[in-house]
């Protein structure tokens, strides 16, 4: 261990983020040892005052401080129209572009059999209570044009059959293998704008 035991531990903490190997890991640990105390403080408070504060909101599940989220909570939103994202990243592109002014209901995942996500690990039977008990006319799928994405979409256009309920999805301004979370504000705008029935 070429290290003190105490800054192993943050690399080794550091290392296991999504995207963070060894190397940059132990690149950004010497960094943040560089660093004011205060700032330091500052990150770590922030971070257990985000996992303590935050929870998901009980109707959308999209993050939220309180029982109900903003946007659930907003009564200048529409109520006859729920728009189905991925996760609060796809959420928060959707709203970023400001086109689209209805309820949401986050999924929390896309169906993926390889990584054992069927539909009982994503929020769909709490879709389809919600879409039993709330008035909703149109039901926007914005789901990455990915190969999991489209099996959602899929899977969710089946489950819809037997309820009475207009199904669009983006229009198909998202180019294939696009992840919703990073398309451009304009794109996403457009393409909720001239959004398709399914
Ligand atoms: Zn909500």
């Amino acid at each position: 261990m070429a290290f003190p035991e105490v800054l192993e531990r943050v690399i080794k903490n550091l290392a296991a983020l999504p995207g963070l190997g060894e190397k940059s890991a132990t690149r950004l640990a010497l960094y943040l040892l560089s660093r004011p105390s205060e700032e330091i403080k500052e990150l770590a408070q922030s971070l257990l005052e985000m996992r303590s504060k935050l929870k998901l909101c009980k109707r959308c599940f999209n993050l939220a401080t309180e029982e109900f989220c903003q946007l659930c909570l907003d009564p200048q939103r529409e109520k006859d129209i729920l728009c189905v994202v991925e996760d609060p990243a796809a959420l928060s592109a959707i709203e970023r572009a400001g086109a689209y002014k209805g309820l949401y209901h986050v999924l929390h995942g896309v169906l993926s059999p390889r990584d054992g996500i069927g539909p009982r690990e994503l929020r769909l039977p709490e879709l389809l209570t919600r879409l039993r008990q709330e008035n909703i006319k149109e039901v926007v799928l914005a789901l990455s044009p990915t190969v999991s994405g489209e099996a959602t979409a899929a899977y969710i256009v089946e489950l819809l059959k037997e309820v009475p309920i207009k199904v669009t999805r983006l229009a198909c301004g998202l180019p294939m293998g696009m992840d919703v979370r990073y398309a451009d504000q304009m794109t996403l705008k457009r393409a909720i704008e001239a959004r398709q029935n399914f």
